[in-house]
């Protein structure tokens, strides 16, 4: 993860994708979050990080 050194706020997220039902979902970046990390989706299937991103405020 990069930071700029400019004023602008970045807001991080991380975009998972269920590998069973392709659900998608975005939510806030949480530290030690990375790309290919899985949890566990609420159908049972395991769900991926594909992205992680930031949006300025
Ligand atoms: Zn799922």
């Amino acid at each position: 993860m990069m930071f700029q050194k400019k004023e602008e706020i970045i807001n991080p997220f991380s975009l998972e994708q269920c590998t069973s039902c392709k659900k998608m979902s975005k939510r806030k970046f949480k530290e030690g979050d990375y790309v290919f990390q899985t949890s566990t989706c609420s159908c049972g299937g395991k769900s991926m990080i594909i992205k992680i991103f930031g949006e300025s405020l």
